[in-house]
């Protein structure tokens, strides 16, 4: 029934493109539609005025990663994002630690390194470097990116959301979005897929897996005020949660304070909607109930902390939300390799080793194993059967629990870089990403800085204080 829908919505798009590429190349050009011109019974269409040789669909960690990976060699690269700015989940949960970006403090490509050296620059209030990860004002990150994508020169478009893709001949020709002047289609040589949610893939007809019945939770991230770090370790949040439960249902039954950057407010990431059910949010309908859920859950456990957390939480102040819940798994693009649980245990190698993953195998508050640095293949990020698209970040081809391996967001960067850089080299080389030759795209890899040697090294004790 899904399918049939959206079979009718593609030939609905398609026909109406058709009429408007006719009109005009057919020599009498119609202008595009505008407040001024429009007709009220037509379906609004309009134009991207800019023709890339890359496009990237989502300006999440991996999105940055490609983005910055595919113009830095000098592919005309478009960046699209659906909400008003970039950085995705690490924006949206508002100052928790975006691991992985320096594991062992030492650099993983020169694409991580320009992002941390553009929030540098903004000071301590900006960032906060750890071990292996940045504490971020959230406000700070998403200036600092605009600040690394006009420095490579990377054009990009807010407020911009892929609805539809085009496949001809197997090969995805171009993506449907929508804008406050209507849909337009915009076409490419190679499309990134960086949406977490493989929106483009699942749109032109790529094959995608989900986790049906045990898909991770999602979180409302929320930060506070008016608290010292003092009074937050003397609080004993697991006998507030006990003692409010009756009262606040909805809140988990323990969570953490973390420090914003080196200011002095404070974010929570959280079991979120871990106990309250399954909730598939490519769905509508369910994903509507797991960000309504999670807003009363946010303030039940502010006010749970506040009636319930004694002298040190009674004045504790929410700040605010995240701008969306943080999703960690929905589909994932089947690609000719699936990565799995014993790749990450194992720490495996492979011939094609485009980028590696480090940190913990981790499930939010579900399942943490220690794991060791392990290859992503090649084979990962390319759809099996379209062609014209790579992926990259949280829906790469993994299973369920190889996803939660590579999701700390230094690992999303690394995967965006390389499908980023794969995406220029197919696009300069006039071929596909299928048909690309792994080693020049390793050698360009090496070429930024990144050491495709690292699989099956153990690390450090991770430490999530920085
Ligand atoms: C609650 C939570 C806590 C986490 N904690 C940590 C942590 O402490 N440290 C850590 O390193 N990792 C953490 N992770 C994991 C990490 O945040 C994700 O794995 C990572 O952000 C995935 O990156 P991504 O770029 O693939 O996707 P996302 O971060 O999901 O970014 C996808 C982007 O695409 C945009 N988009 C989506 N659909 C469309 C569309 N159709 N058109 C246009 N734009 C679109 C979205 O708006 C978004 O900006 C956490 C995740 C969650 C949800």
């Amino acid at each position: 029934m899904e399918e049939r829908k959206s079979l009718d919505r593609r030939t609905f798009l398609g026909a109406a493109g058709a009429a408007m590429a006719g009109a005009t190349t057919g020599g009498s050009p119609l202008p595009v539609a505008t407040a001024q011109s429009r007709a009220i019974s037509s379906p609004r269409r309009t134009t991207i005025a800019y023709d890339p040789d890359v496009l990237i669909v989502g300006g999440g960690p991996a999105g940055i990663g490609a983005a910055l990976g595919a113009a830095w060699h000098g592919a005309k690269t478009l960046l699209i994002e659906h909400h008003a700015f970039f950085g995705g989940v690490a924006a949206w949960c508002l100052g928790m630690p975006i691991n992985q970006m320096r594991p062992d403090r030492q650099a993983r490509s020169k694409v991580h390194e320009l992002v941390i050296e553009k929030l540098t620059a903004y000071g301590d209030q900006a960032v906060r470097i750890g071990q292996h990860q940045l504490w971020c004002n959230v406000d700070y990150l998403k200036v600092a990116v605009l600040d690394a994508l006009d420095q490579v020169g990377c054009k990009y478009l807010v407020h911009t959301r892929a609805v539809d893709a085009l496949a001809e001949g197997g090969r995805l020709a171009g993506v449907v979005v929508s804008t406050k002047q209507g849909l337009a289609t915009i076409r490419a040589k190679v499309f990134v897929d960086c949406t977490g949610d493989a929106d483009v893939a699942y749109f032109g007809g790529a094959e995608t897996m989900k986790e049906i019945g045990s898909l991770s939770h999602q979180t409302l991230c929320l930060n506070l005020t008016n608290v010292t770090a003092d009074q937050v370790r003397k609080a004993n949040i697991r006998d507030i949660a006990r003692k409010a439960k009756s009262k606040y249902p909805l809140i988990p039954d323990s969570w953490g304070l973390g420090k914003v950057s080196n200011g002095s407010s404070f974010y929570i990431n959280h079991a979120g909607t871990r106990d309250l059910g399954q909730f598939d949010t490519t769905d509508p309908v369910q994903r509507t109930e797991a960000e309504c859920q999670s807003r009363r859950q946010v303030l039940q456990m502010t006010l749970a902390m506040r009636e319930f957390g004694g002298d040190e939480l009674k004045n504790i102040e929410l700040i605010g939300t995240g701008t969306q819940i943080g999703v960690r798994e929905t589909r994932r693009v089947k690609g000719p390799y699936v990565l799995t649980e014993e790749d990450a245990l194992s720490g495996r190698k492979f011939e094609d080793a485009i980028a590696w993953r480090s940190g913990f195998l981790d499930i939010g508050f579900v399942r943490l194993s220690k794991m060791k640095i392990h290859d992503v293949p090649y084979r990962a990020i390319v759809p099996e059967k379209l062609d014209g698209l790579l992926v990259a970040g949280r829906c790469i081809s993994a299973t369920h629990v190889a996803a939660s391996a590579g999701k700390s967001m230094g690992n999303c960067v690394a995967t965006g870089h390389a499908a980023g850089l794969a995406a220029a080299l197919a696009a300069r080389k006039g071929c596909t990403p299928r048909e690309l030759k792994v080693a020049g795209l390793q050698d360009a890899l090496r070429a930024d800085g990144v050491d495709l040697n690292r699989a099956g090294d153990e690390q450090e004790e991770l430490v999530n204080k920085g």
